[in-house]
């Protein structure tokens, strides 16, 4: 066996396919964002599309608060969290994620992608259990639905009529989940939550919703869009990540004290991984505390979406309408995509990473715009000037 004829084939079908991934090497600056260097053109940047959605990867109080504890704790946490102990800050986090959603208590996981994968597959073992999963759920979620197991049913994107039909079909004994997202990341919509929770009552079923996309940005303070529309207590079991707009890593479910023990006794990427270190959860606290009183980052965030939107329509770009703070500018053509993208970063330093298959379907490929409190009126001029410049000179439609 030629392995490396094996390694080798794999890649050269992938860069045919125009699916190979290449890496921007960037290097940001403490309190510059959402300016950076980008080491591989070497070049000052403007990042567009990052999911520290708020800057507060580069905030003072987050950064304080972890070279505090490295300095005061120490660096690792030394194992998991059945062998090594529980690190104070780690015990606080997850009061304030419980806090934060109004739940009896919260669980967390080394990232937003293991808490998926590990607390639906572990729910999927629950004796009977049929799990329903919307058709665009993030792959951590795919991957938690197919390792539970049990029977499954995909329904169409918030197509509520299909989940009906489907929860109709399977026998009124026996346990069932729902697993869906508030806001899906890449065509910027929301799921039905409360329409969901009706149908989850009437066929007794457990809900699971993703708020990845949505936690520190909408909601009074920062709980999500099941905490905007007032349904938070419907839900079962409300799942995050401390990646995105609180600007660290780590993932997290929220529930009722006997499925968060439920999780946390069976769920084997949960037990057998060391636990996140102490500094990164006392960083998560500080960030997750300064963005749930701060409602002007999400007034301010909110403002610049609304201002990038309507200037990209005034100039007939390609926009996307969503309800929410993702903003897809399509181009539909994925060599074009991968060109308009190469162009904003060599031509205007400005870095928006073109979005291809397989993350989209073939024909809708995107560019995925995420503005930031932090991106001034200037820079959405400069934004909007560049991509009116590369559009037109690459031939893509404008209606204008
Ligand atoms: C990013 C993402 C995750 C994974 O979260 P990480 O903390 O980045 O691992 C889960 N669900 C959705 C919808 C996501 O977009």
């Amino acid at each position: 066996m030629d392995y490396d004829k094996v390694f080798a084939d794999s890649l050269e079908q992938l860069k045919a396919a125009g699916n190979y991934r290449e890496f921007t090497d960037l290097e940001r600056h403490a309190g510059q964002y959402p300016r950076a260097t980008n080491h591989s053109i070497g070049r000052e940047i403007t990042i567009w599309c990052n999911n520290d959605y708020l800057g507060m990867g580069q905030h003072r109080d987050v950064a304080d608060a972890i070279c505090n504890t490295v300095r005061e704790i120490g660096a690792g946490a030394g194992g998991t969290r059945n062998i090594a102990g529980t690190s104070h800050p780690l015990v606080e986090l997850e009061a304030e994620l419980s806090s934060l959603h109004n739940k009896e208590a919260a669980l967390v996981f080394t990232s937003g992608y293991v808490t998926n994968s590990t607390a639906l597959s572990t729910l999927g073992r629950i004796p009977g259990m049929v799990l329903f999963s919307d058709s665009l759920n993030h792959a951590s979620m795919i991957e938690g639905v197919r390792f539970g197991k049990c029977e499954r049913h995909i329904f169409r994107h918030n197509d509520l009529d299909h989940l009906e039909e489907l929860l109709e079909s399977v026998d009124a004994d026996r346990a069932k989940l729902i697993a869906f997202e508030s806001v899906y990341s890449m065509d910027g919509d929301i799921g039905p939550i409360k329409e969901i929770c009706d149908l989850a009552e009437k066929y007794n079923a457990l809900t699971y919703l993703d708020e990845v996309h949505a936690v520190g940005l909408y909601g009074e303070s920062g709980g999500g869009v099941a905490q905007r529309d007032g349904v938070s207590d419907r839900v079962d079991i409300i799942q995050g990540t401390m990646g995105k707009a609180f600007g660290l890593i780590g993932g997290y479910i929220a529930s009722t004290s006997l499925l968060v023990d439920y999780v946390r006794s069976f769920g084997s990427g949960f037990i057998f991984t060391t636990a996140m270190t102490p500094a990164t959860a006392a960083g998560a606290l500080a960030s997750i505390r300064h963005v749930r009183q701060n409602v002007g980052l999400r007034i301010a965030l909110h403002s610049n979406v609304n201002t990038l939107k309507s200037r990209i329509r005034e100039e007939g770009l390609p926009l996307k309408e969503t309800p929410t703070h993702i903003i897809p500018v399509m181009v539909r053509d994925a060599n074009l995509c991968r060109e308009a993208s190469h162009k904003l970063l060599h031509e205007h330093g400005i870095f928006v990473q073109h979005i291809n298959h397989p993350t989209v379907p073939v024909g809708q490929e995107r560019l995925r715009i995420t503005p930031t409190p932090l991106h001034t009126n200037d820079m959405i001029e400069e934004l909007v000037a560049a991509l009116i410049d590369v559009f037109d000179s690459l031939g893509i439609k404008r209606d204008k």
